[in-house]
This record gives C-alpha cells, structure tokens and sequence, in this order.
C-alpha cells in the first residue's frame, strides 16, 4: 500500500520541495500551510505519517503536535518533526510534544524517506494490530497482556555493537535509562549472542576497528532466530555509500554521528515497538484462542474468525473510501481425488494447497478456508485489477507444480478462482460472498482452472 503523508509548511517552496521528493518515491502527499490546516486535514483524511515543520507563524510545530495527540481522532497519527536547527531543545520540545520522529533541515533524500518509510510502516502495524485486537473481542475473547505489552516501546533488550569504548558508554547510559542493554566490542562475539539470546534491537557501529559492521547485518538477516530483529547502523557523516548499502541490506534505521540522544531514543523506540507490533500478529494466533479461529487441517483462520473479520475490514474499507476485494478459491473435481486416492491423499492435497495459498497472501489479508475444498482471502487496499493479479498467481503457482501425494507419485491439481470487490456502501459481507460465488461458478462453467471477476 501508499502511504499518504501530509507535509506542513508555511512556507510553499517547502512544501513543494517536500512533495516532490515523496512523490517521486510514490507517496501520496496532502499538505496543509499551518497548524490548524494540519489539524483539520488529520480529522478529515485519512493520513499515515505528519511531516510537521516546527516555525510556522500562529500555532508552531510543537503545539500542532500535541494537539494531533491529545485528540482522540488523530492521535494515532505519527509525527516527524522538521526542525530548521540542529538544536537538543527542540528535539526535546518535540519529544515532549509527542513526535515520533525527526528529520533537520535542509532535508536529506534518504534521511527522508527512511523515516517516512518506517513511521509509515510502524502505523500500518498498529492499525493491523488494533483492528485484530477488536475482532478478538467482538469474538468474545479477553485482551491480555501480551497485547499491552505490544503498544509498548519500553523496557527492550538491545545489543549494542560498538568498540569506541566512550561511544559504547554514552550510548549505553542513555539507552539504559529505559532499556536493558548489553554492549559488545567483539563483532563475532556478538554474533554468537545474537543466534542463543533474545533481543529486540541490534545496534551496529560502522567504524568499528578492523571490521566492517554491515557484514554483521547481513549475518544477522540470514539467521533464522535473528532474521527478523530490527538493525540501526550508527553512520559517520558523509558515509552515504554504506549507509545506503546498508538499507539495501535490511537495515531498517540510521543514526548519523555524533549521536544525538533524543534522536537515538526516539529511534530504538519506534523500531521496537515495530518488532512488538510484527511479534503480536504473528503470534496471537498461537496462543489459547487458536483452535477457535483457526482451522485444524491447514492452519488457515477458519470460516468463523474471517465472518467477524470480515466486518472490521468492510466498515474501515468503507469509512475511508479505499477498495476492498474478495477472492473465492474452489479446488477443481476434487471429489475425484477423494475416490481415486483416498480421503487421507485429499487431506494432503488440501494442505499443500493451503501453503500455496498462504504463500500469496500479504500479512495484512485475511486468508481462510471456509470448509471442505473452499477458501478465501478478503484483501485490503486491493482493487479489482490487482485482485485479479493475486488470483491469477494463486491459480497458477497451484497448477505450475504438482502436488506430492506419496514418495513415488504426485498428481496434477488445479483451481478456479472467483472474484468479487466492493462497490458501494450497500454492499455486505453477505452480498461480496454471493458475487464471489457467482464469478466462481462462472469460472467453473468456462472450464476450470481459471479466474473470473463477473458472473456472466
Ligand atoms: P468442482 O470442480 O465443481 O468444484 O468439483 P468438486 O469435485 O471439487 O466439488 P464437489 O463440491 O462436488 O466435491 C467436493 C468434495 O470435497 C466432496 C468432499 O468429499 C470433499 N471434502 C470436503 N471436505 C474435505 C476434507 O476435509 N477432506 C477431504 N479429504 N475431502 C473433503
Ligand atoms: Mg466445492
Ligand atoms: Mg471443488
């Protein structure tokens, strides 16, 4: 998905140089000329990340922000603040004002999109996550810690990797006030502690003596219990080649040197919170509440969680004008299988389908069987063009390959896909399933192994 970022300025050249930049980068920009526009466009629009310059006659950066904070209709909304110089008290200010992030002007092109980037990464996380949060409620399960605990950015354990020793201390100091953190010299060592010990941050030097840090990175993206961890390099001014290396590693923030705390802080704040955020998706389907959502055979949500699911993404979809599209997947003849091979090979198929489906969907669809050799995705954000992209892949990566039924043998399976999208606020859950159906069984009736977005 886009991520719409609103730019505020009272300066027009600002906002246009801004514009520019964020579009070329395919952002959708909004932008207000002072505080009380940006306050009315956030109640208004839909906006993922406030780009908030801090000097602007009449209400300044500082109150703009608070204000986007204390209403309770925008203070989800991140905030950058764009502050005209380099000064620790503004960064303060705007810490205390509620800012997520910052960016100093004359703006740089990656510090930039870097941090529109992330912030608008972090949001769509949280938007994901709330919305999950309130469908287990609606299904009549309690909240719990573990969700309290992911809107949470305090108290991480982070993994510094940094050998000045005078560096490595300041750092730690800061970072402890609200982290657990644990500084390592020793790259290789601190490799080793990254694959037995849990952290939510690795934090990696680039002017580390005799090594160079972004080979730790890439060491650390490639291990399974590390993969995910989120990175922030520490770059020396004027390294814009490593520091873009770096971002092509996986490196998901920056800070320049010489550190500035607050910078820092806000920094490690928010990409652990990301990570919470990412954990808290992935895992709260693991916990007691699984066998009720999801479906025994596949590990697919069952037809249950995506009816009460299903509600939650109409009324957003609706409420912000985006698109919403649904996708019916049917296995052809399946019956077939079952009286040639087996109830038990029918299984197989079924999760072997089931993978492929997962597969090519994106973390924020909502993937389904709803029974027997029928299954769904409602897809956010997707309208009818890339819904048919997504079900022509589906149809294809299942009949590309055959699928292994036993050592020596493995049979061809295809499936037909329907397609349907909302159109109008009086469409329902009910009716987007009855379209979906219709175009499925057109694709049944035009030969199978096929998608159709029509009933005709
Ligand atoms: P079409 O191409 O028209 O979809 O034909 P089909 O044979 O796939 O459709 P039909 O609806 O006639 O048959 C579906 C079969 O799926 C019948 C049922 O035995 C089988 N089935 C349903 N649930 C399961 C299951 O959990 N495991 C197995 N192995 N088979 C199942
Ligand atoms: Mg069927
Ligand atoms: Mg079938």
């Amino acid at each position: 998905m886009t991520a719409r970022v609103l730019v505020v300025d009272d300066i027009l050249a600002n906002v246009k140089l801004l514009e520019a930049r964020l579009s070329a980068e395919y952002f959708e920009v909004l932008s207000a000329f002072s505080g009380q526009e940006a306050l009315d466009v956030c109640e208004r629009e839909r906006v993922d990340v406030v780009l908030l310059d801090v000097m602007m006659p009449g209400m300044d950066g500082f109150e703009a922000c608070k204000r986007i904070k204390e209403n309770p209709k925008t203070h989800h909304i991140p905030v950058i603040m764009v502050t005209a110089l380099d000064q620790p008290s503004d960064k303060i200010q705007g810490l205390e004002s509620g800012a997520d992030d910052f960016l100093t002007k004359p703006v740089d092109d990656i510090a930039l999109i870097t941090r529109v980037k992330n912030i608008a990464r972090l949001k769509m996380l949280n938007d994901e996550m709330v919305l999950r949060a309130s469908t287990s409620k609606r299904l009549g399960m309690t909240e719990n810690d573990a969700f309290a605990k992911a809107l949470s950015g305090h108290s991480g354990r982070v993994l510094v990797v940094d050998d000045h020793p005078r560096s490595a201390a300041r750092l730690s100091e800061a970072l402890s006030k609200v982290h657990e953190t644990v500084v390592e010299q020793d790259p290789q060592q601190a490799m080793n502690r990254l694959l037995t010990e849990d952290y939510d941050l690795l934090v990696v030097s680039l002017s580390l003596n005799d090594f160079d840090g972004l080979r730790l990175c890439s060491q650390a993206r490639s291990h399974e219990r590390s993969r995910r961890l989120p990175i922030v390099i520490l770059v020396e001014p004027g390294d814009d080649a490593r520091l873009l290396r770096g971002l092509d590693l996986g490196v998901n923030d920056y800070v320049m040197r010489p550190i500035d705390r607050h910078e820092m802080m806000a920094r490690v704040k928010s990409q652990i919170k990301r990570k919470r955020h990412a954990d808290f998706l992935r895992h709260s389907l693991e916990e007691s509440v699984e066998a009720s959502v999801v479906d025994a055979l596949t590990g697919l949500h069952n037809r249950r969680y995506m009816e009460t699911h299903i509600q939650t993404l109409l009324s957003t979809a609706k409420e912000s004008g985006r698109p919403l599209s649904v996708l019916l997947a049917d296995i052809d003849h399946f019956k077939k299988v079952n009286d040639t091979y087996g109830h038990d090979v029918g299984d197989t198929v079924l999760q072997e389908f089931s993978k492929r489906f997962a597969r090519n969907t994106r973390g924020v669809d909502l993937a389904c069987r709803l029974g027997g050799e029928e299954f769904m995705i409602v897809m956010p954000d997707t309208d009818i063009a890339l819904a048919y992209q997504v079900g022509e892949r589906l149809r294809a990566c299942i009949a590309a390959d055959t699928f292994t039924i036993s050592t020596e043998q493995s049979i061809r399976v295809t499936a037909s896909v329907g397609l349907a999208t909302l159109e109008s606020k009086d469409d329902t859950a009910q009716t987007l399933f009855k379209k979906a159906d219709q175009a499925l069984y057109a694709a049944k009736r035009r030969g199978r192994n096929r998608v159709a977005a029509d009933a005709a």
